[in-house]
């Protein structure tokens, strides 16, 4: 045996400089990245995100030039959220017509060739920053055991209600110019209440992004500094799903897909692959995958201090969302990663 170097079977053979780019089986280009801009009705200035490094809330008058730095990195598609001037129960702000998002939605299309893509969904423009109007929660059984304390349990998002809210904000947006309409609010028939509403006023060819599988994670909190947007009270798990659950994401993404989603999205990405890979083979639909604030800020604290090397561990983060099986990822490393290239 000594003597007997024939390895049939030596997979190093492709591991070789030269050939290395020819069997690689995933690649990664700034066309596959989608970079959210925080813009703020109630900013005069850009104010640095404390969270998320390099990462601002821009005031609508920036909000061209913000996104004109992102299309300079090669990335070309933004997704937009807003922080309104002011907030109410039923976040009628959302779908003003001289709204956040609305507003810079007009200059950013008019001024760039930015793909634009909206968040509609209601936290950050309700007082109490759940995702839609509030209604007394309907309990199956009264002497339910599983009451969670930290939970206002009177009190849930009036899902209906939200619809027909969400239907105003998805036209505005649409009207605004904008090129995709992206739901958050995880409300079971949002998807189909906003197709709806667009193709009745003559927006049928605005596709939606569905946040079709969206976990009630703990990785989200960066972003609530972000957009300002943190629930007062409770958690939002009465509509989000429980990280627990795999299977159930299969049966809320057939659910979109009937209602008419043009683009199935996971959020958050990394802690759920799983999710990214057993969606990638149920169905055809293009998968977004969301690399959320929490992801982009823990390689940023510990490249901080030294302990990973921050660009190396982005790109392989992003790489391995790819991998799992999505073709689009929503990114606060877009550019970092993007400037590479
Ligand atoms: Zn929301």
């Amino acid at each position: 045996m000594d003597n007997d170097r024939s390895l049939t079977h030596r997979p190093r053979r492709l591991r070789q400089d030269r050939i290395r780019g020819l069997v690689s089986e995933t690649s990664l280009e700034p066309s596959d990245l989608i970079a959210p801009v925080f813009v703020d009705a109630t900013a005069d200035e850009r104010v640095p995100i404390d969270s998320m490094p390099g990462h601002e809330r821009v005031p609508v008058s920036d909000a061209v030039s913000r996104v004109e730095e992102v299309l300079e990195t090669g990335v070309e598609a933004v997704m937009l959220f807003g922080i309104p001037t002011s907030k109410d129960p039923d976040g009628t702000r959302a779908w003003a017509d001289d709204g956040v998002v609305q507003e810079a939605t007009r200059r950013i299309t008019a001024e760039t060739d930015a793909y634009v893509l909206t968040d509609a969904c209601l936290c950050e423009y309700t007082d109490h920053g759940h995702c839609g109007p509030l209604e007394e929660e309907l309990r199956g059984d009264a002497h339910s055991h599983d009451h969670d304390p930290d939970l206002d349990a009177t009190l849930t998002v009036d899902n209906d209600a939200t619809l027909e809210a969400l239907e105003k904000i998805a036209v505005s947006h649409a009207e605004a110019g904008a090129d995709m309409i992206a739901p958050s609010g995880m409300m079971d028939g949002m998807v189909g209440a906003i197709r709806g509403a667009l193709d009745r006023e003559g927006f049928e060819h605005v596709p939606i992004m569905s946040y079709a599988a969206k976990y009630e994670s703990a990785f989200y909190g960066p972003f609530r500094d972000a957009a300002d947007g943190a629930p007062a009270f409770g958690n939002r798990r009465h509509y989000q799903m429980d990280p627990a659950n795999a299977r159930e994401a299969i049966r809320e993404v057939e659910l979109d897909v009937e209602q008419g989603a043009d683009v199935l999205m996971v959020k958050p990405a990394l802690p759920y692959l799983d999710i990214v890979s057993s969606l990638r083979r149920e169905f055809d639909h293009p998968i977004a995958a969301y690399n959320v604030s929490g992801e982009y800020a823990m390689l940023h604290a510990a490249s901080e201090k030294g302990w990973l090397d921050l660009e190396a561990v982005a790109r392989e983060s992003l790489l391995s969302i790819k991998r799992a099986g999505a073709d689009l990822i929503l990114t606060y490393f877009a550019e970092e990663v993007a400037r590479s290239y």
